[in-house]
């Protein structure tokens, strides 16, 4: 059996319970090196076989889940944050269907909320933004067309991007080019709940040169958007005239 679980942004107590007792148990860890915390590792048991996968090709990792599994060994794939998110995942799934292998998945919190977490923000602000998208710029791996920074951007609404801070001067153009105002309020949060976590605060107009300041490249996300700093209303779920399934309104 193959365990593929979210380790989550950092901070090795932010794992699932689930995530944390599969990892305990397991015989063989294959963890995505560059980005999980080492730390999660120290409750693996004595003698676990452990891997890092950022030296290893996908074909290595299924050899080691092959192995393993002919020896009735138990596998924890273990992804940063949570492994729907530009985990790759998909394509190991569907290799261990084609070998008969079972597998499970189990989630974790996504780099996205410990960023958020760490900003004290929330993204769906009434009267601001009840959207939150969820991207990246085109790099090496591209973007469908459709899905261009540019032509998300024209939504105004809150985002989240991965895998971008390395490319601000283009990420902070295409936002511009798309129709976000120069002022709108923008965030780089490097290493989001790990110990040297740092966020800085900047719009989209100086979004390039705030990553060059702060010397922030990679392991980071860029939030954009105007529920960063913008007066909002009230959650009509909380207010004492509204009635909920919960709660009856008073005038
Ligand atoms: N599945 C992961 C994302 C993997 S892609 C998740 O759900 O978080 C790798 C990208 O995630 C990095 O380039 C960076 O943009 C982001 N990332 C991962 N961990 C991060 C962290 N602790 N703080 C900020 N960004 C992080």
């Amino acid at each position: 059996m193959v365990h593929f679980v979210g380790a989550g942004p950092g901070a090795p107590d932010l794992i699932t319970l689930r995530g944390a007792a599969l990892l305990r148990e397991a015989d063989v860890v294959i963890y995505a090196g560059s980005l999980v915390n080492p730390a999660l590792l120290e409750n693996c048991r004595p003698g676990c076989e452990i891997h890092d996968s950022a030296r290893m090709t996908l074909d290595e990792v299924l050899q080691v889940m092959e192995r393993a599994e002919a020896e009735g060994k138990t596998t924890v794939r273990l992804h940063t944050g949570d492994p729907s998110l530009y985990g790759a995942v998909r394509e190991q799934f569907d290799a261990l269907r084609e070998r008969g292998i079972a597998f499970d998945v189990t989630p974790g919190v996504s780099s996205l909320f410990g960023a958020s977490a760490a900003l004290g923000a929330e993204f769906t602000l009434p009267g601001v933004s009840q959207s939150l998208i969820v991207t990246r710029l085109a790099g090496r791996t591209g973007v469908p067309e459709s899905e261009a920074l540019d032509a998300l951007a024209r939504h105004g609404a809150s985002m989240a991007l991965f895998l971008s801070g390395g490319m601000l001067e283009r990420v902070q153009e295409r936002l511009l080019a798309g129709g976000y105002a120069p002022d709108t309020p923008a965030a780089l949060v490097y290493k989001a709940t790990w110990p040297d976590e740092r966020c800085v605060r900047c719009t989209v107009g100086t979004l390039a040169r705030a990553g060059r300041d702060a010397m922030i490249d990679r392991t980071a996300l860029v939030l954009v958007g105007r529920f960063l700093n913008a007066p909002y209303e009230k959650s009509r779920l909380y207010d004492p005239a509204f009635t909920t399934g919960y709660r009856e309104g008073r005038a």
